[in-house]
């Protein structure tokens, strides 16, 4: 497709106002994941609020924006949620053209939700643009059909981050479905995220992967089962951003990869 071609395609594209704030989503790491809608926004963009994991290719798209780093730096504190929609409700007040971008998809587990909330009680015009989620894109990557006839009718998305407290997911609930389940921010935890399921009753021997740094140069993949995965991310020196995978899906990988580009 030609870049006139685009630009035609472009043509009807909604257009981001002065006062406006559009919550987007940059896909999970490749700058081809990023929709034409983002790739639009950020074309049009005045200032871009960004968070951690946002390839600077894709910030570059915006060359007329001053660029605001939102995610955490260098083990500092991440800036709170609060300081964050205040600076998004601020620049949309002085008049400009806000484009909030967040990695993957702005709604699951990004706190676009949060964002979107407040914006609308402060009366600030917003829209979200969404993204194609980590989870969605490292495991079709990885040659993992997220749902496959046959094996599973239905994949749960999770988060790792609240093992331990009080907001911890059922674990054993999320094993009997025999359903599999993709985990996000749960590498630091996932010692314990096995071992609630193998716990639940799931076969240890039953397939997991971990998916670092997806769709991106560092791409790194570690497979195992679901009773080993933990340590054979630590042996392989897997670092986040990575995402768990645990269910019989994971299997297809090693077909897949015979085939594959
Ligand atoms: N809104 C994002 C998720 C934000 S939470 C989305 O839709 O994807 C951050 C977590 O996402 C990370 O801890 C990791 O689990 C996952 N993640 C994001 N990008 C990733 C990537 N390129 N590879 C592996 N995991 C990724």
């Amino acid at each position: 497709m030609s870049a006139q071609k685009i630009a035609e395609l472009m043509r009807d594209a909604a257009r981001l106002e002065p006062g406006h704030v559009w919550l987007a989503g940059a896909g999970p790491g490749d700058p081809g994941m990023v929709t034409l809608d983002v790739a639009n926004a950020l074309g049009q963009a005045e200032v871009v609020v960004y968070d951690a994991l946002v390839d600077r290719r894709i910030l570059a798209l915006a060359e007329q924006a001053e660029l605001v780093y939102a995610g955490k730096r260098g083990g500092q504190p991440s800036p709170t949620q609060e300081d964050i929609t205040a600076k998004l409700i601020a620049f949309a007040r002085a008049g400009r053209r806000v484009l909030r971008l967040k990695g993957g998809d702005p709604f699951v587990f990004g706190r676009g939700g949060e964002e979107a909330v407040t914006l609308a009680a402060a009366g600030i015009p917003f829209r979200i643009l969404p993204g194609m989620t980590s989870a969605l894109g490292a495991l079709a990557a990885a040659g993992i059909p997220a749902t496959m006839r046959g094996i599973n009718r239905a994949v749960t998305l999770a988060t790792g981050h609240a093992v331990g407290t009080d907001e911890d997911l059922d674990w054993a609930a999320l094993a009997r479905t025999g359903q599999p389940v993709v985990v996000y921010m749960g590498l630091k935890n996932l010692p314990r995220i096995a071992e609630a399921l193998t716990d639940a009753g799931m076969p240890a021997e039953t397939p997991a992967a971990v998916i670092a740094s997806a769709t991106t140069g560092s791409e790194r993949i570690a497979v195992a089962t679901v009773s080993t995965i933990a340590d054979e991310a630590s042996r392989q020196g897997i670092e986040a951003p990575a995402l768990i995978v645990i269910g019989h899906i994971v299997s297809m990988r090693e077909k897949l990869r015979g085939g594959g580009a």
